[in-house]
């Protein structure tokens, strides 16, 4: 996709979805939670004050541009820099996707803000939604998600039970694990019991093969995370990349991020101004390249320096 467009990125390959073009309604790191896990760094505006951070006429125009183009993805996503709720008017992103274009929706959500009914309501112009589902109580929370301080977790999930009612689309519940903080049997067994109370269509099993915002945010081995996913009513899904995916987007992508840390140490910042990709997309890829060993993480003045 040519760099013409402020609002979108992709399409970017990915497990759960194919093919799925991105659609970004925050600035960057503008989220109610700083995850210990986040892929993109440390929260740099933690909040959940909700408004229209970026004019959607400006998103409505680069989609319909997208799609006069001739642009194909299986699915078009609101996911990006931080959480899409936070902004006022994504539902109505979410009718414009579903009424002028031939895509369907996903809301990809940290779901804090799902106690909120118009938040719920907006939510249910997508054709599928993903909570997000790490810990059991509020003390768990603090230490997995570091949320907002006024976010009450047992509000959250009461907010989940009411959008089941709520909503006919596909429901999916993602459960991010971290070695030593949540994956114990006993802990996954507490998230398992309260994602049935939520009767999700599906349950994604994830941990941290991308490089996190904390060193301590250490990945599950993919044995441990099968044994637990029995726990979950449905059985849960391994959605982590645990390998590289092979498709030629990826390839290409990969030999040319690779090329360019080969020649000096690179942040994934630094990466995403060269290219003019969007961050999500050069963590991707930066994922890939470092659990097959191809290139290096160095930490330098607080920096993730990557390395060929
Ligand atoms: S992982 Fe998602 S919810 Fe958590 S801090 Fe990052 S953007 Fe926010």
């Amino acid at each position: 996709m040519p760099q013409i467009y402020k609002y979108l990125f992709g399409p970017v390959p990915s497990r759960r979805l194919g093919r799925s073009l991105g659609v970004d309604l925050t600035p960057f790191k503008t989220c109610t939670l700083d995850c210990v896990f986040c892929q993109l760094g440390c929260t740099t505006h933690k909040t959940f004050a909700r408004k229209e951070y970026v004019p959607v006429k400006d998103v409505k125009s680069e989609l319909s541009r997208w799609v006069k183009g001739g642009g194909k993805t299986d699915y078009i996503t609101l996911s990006g820099s931080g959480e899409p709720t936070l902004h006022s008017r994504f539902g109505e992103v979410l009718r414009f996707i579903r009424e002028r274009t031939p895509f369907p929706s996903v809301l990809l959500s940290n779901g804090t803000l799902f106690w909120q009914p118009a938040v719920r309501k907006s939510a249910c112009q997508a054709n599928i939604v993903k909570l997000s589902l790490s810990a059991w109580d509020q003390f768990a929370f603090k230490h997995v998600n570091r949320p907002h301080p006024d976010l009450k977790f047992s509000q959250i999930v009461d907010g989940y039970r009411a959008f089941r009612d709520e909503f006919q689309g596909k429901l999916w519940i993602e459960v991010f694990l971290l070695w030593g903080m949540n994956s114990v049997r006993c802990d996954v067994e507490k998230i398992a019991k309260l994602a049935k109370t939520i009767r999700a269509d599906e349950i994604h099993l994830n941990t941290a093969v991308r490089p996190p915002a904390e060193k301590f945010a250490v990945p599950v081995p993919r044995k441990q995370m099968e044994a637990v996913a029995g726990l979950f009513r449905p059985r849960a899904k391994m959605i982590v990349e645990f390998s590289a995916n092979k498709s030629v987007d990826i390839a290409a992508n990969e030999i040319t991020i690779r090329a360019m840390v080969q020649r000096r140490p690179c942040t994934a910042h630094q990466i995403a101004d060269v290219f003019g990709m969007h961050l999500n997309e050069v963590a991707k890829y930066l994922g890939m390249l470092t659990r097959t060993g191809t290139v290096q993480i160095q930490k330098k003045d607080h920096e993730t320096y990557y390395v060929g």
